[in-house]
């Protein structure tokens, strides 16, 4: 594929980027060839599940029934939304991990709403849509939350629910929330079905890492039971010069995106949903030799 056919062929949204960054070969699979993933994760249904979650509390449901709430959400994930016919793997019964992840769930939303820092705010933006354009290409994506706090500063959220925390020193560098940054500053986002540009430069940009709010069913050192884990507060600043030199760093990984080569990043392979793709690849052999054994065998409906 030409570089021209690459940028046809992708959509440049912040999960292209996110993607890309994870193992150039699986955003081949997922951005170039379009093809699906093998199955989800329970716990990336239930990451989406919190999402929707939040910004229905944050909409008129600060009181709510939780477990409800969460039960309408997975529910949507799980039947409804556009990726409902991946399968889903579960790891053991099916309904006794629903069961766990509707208790994980009301633990994590009843501590975040039990915060005066959640309760107080004003949330200006809630899974927004933006678009902006840098450096003639044009990005889209989605903004979990953008709170104004009762002090007056103004947070751009992204919410986490991986097992793991997120590594606190990756945060400045990380491409992703620059992006939702400088989206907000140079960008549209999309208010009641009309663009909107901000022009607005946030005091801080982070990570809210909902597990965070768990608590400790042990003790453990320095910890009773009960206890949160820790603040999910994962934050940085970044200045307006910040926002200009990204441009570039876009750029270079831009043109890095539109090479048809692409490195497979091993690191990322255990918890890869694209791994029976990856498997049966054979990189030995040209494109062109593989589509014209592809041909033949469809002409022998051997597909
Ligand atoms: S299995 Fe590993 S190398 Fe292959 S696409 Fe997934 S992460 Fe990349």
């Amino acid at each position: 594929m030409t570089k021209k056919e690459i940028l046809e062929t992708i959509e440049l949204r912040q999960s292209t980027l996110k993607t890309w960054l994870s193992c150039p070969l699986m955003y081949k699979f997922r951005h170039i060839d379009k093809l699906e993933p093998a199955f989800r994760y329970p716990g990336t249904i239930h990451g989406s599940a919190l999402h929707l979650i939040l910004s229905w509390l944050h909409q008129g449901e600060w009181k709510g029934d939780l477990r409800a709430l969460y039960t309408k959400a997975l529910n949507y994930y799980l039947y409804a939304s556009p990726e409902e016919h991946i399968p889903v793997r579960w790891k053991r019964d099916m309904g006794k991990e629903i069961e766990a992840l509707k208790v994980n769930a009301v633990e994590i939303l009843e501590n975040y709403r039990s915060k005066v820092y959640n309760r107080d705010v004003i949330v200006l933006f809630s899974e927004v849509q933006f678009r902006v354009k840098i450096l003639g290409y044009e990005f889209t994506g989605t903004i979990d939350q953008v709170r104004k706090n009762p002090d007056g500063s103004i947070q751009l959220l992204d919410f986490k629910s991986s097992k793991q925390r997120p590594n606190q020193f990756a945060i400045p560098n990380d491409l992703q929330l620059t992006l939702y940054m400088y989206a907000c500053k140079f960008g549209e986002l999309l208010v009641d079905d009309i663009w909107v540009k901000p022009n607005m430069l946030v005091d801080s940009v982070g990570i809210y890492f909902l597990r965070g709010h768990e608590v400790y069913k042990r003790k453990v050192v320095g910890k009773e039971i009960g206890d949160e884990k820790g603040s999910p507060f994962m934050m940085t600043r970044k200045s307006i010069q910040d926002l200009r030199a990204f441009r570039h760093e876009i750029r270079a990984q831009l043109s890095a995106m539109v090479k048809p080569w692409y490195y497979p990043n091993t690191a990322s392979c255990s918890f890869c949903t694209y791994a029976t793709h990856c498997v049966s690849r054979n990189d030995n052999v040209p494109e062109k030799d593989i589509d014209m054994a592809h041909e033949l065998l469809a002409e022998l409906n051997m597909t």
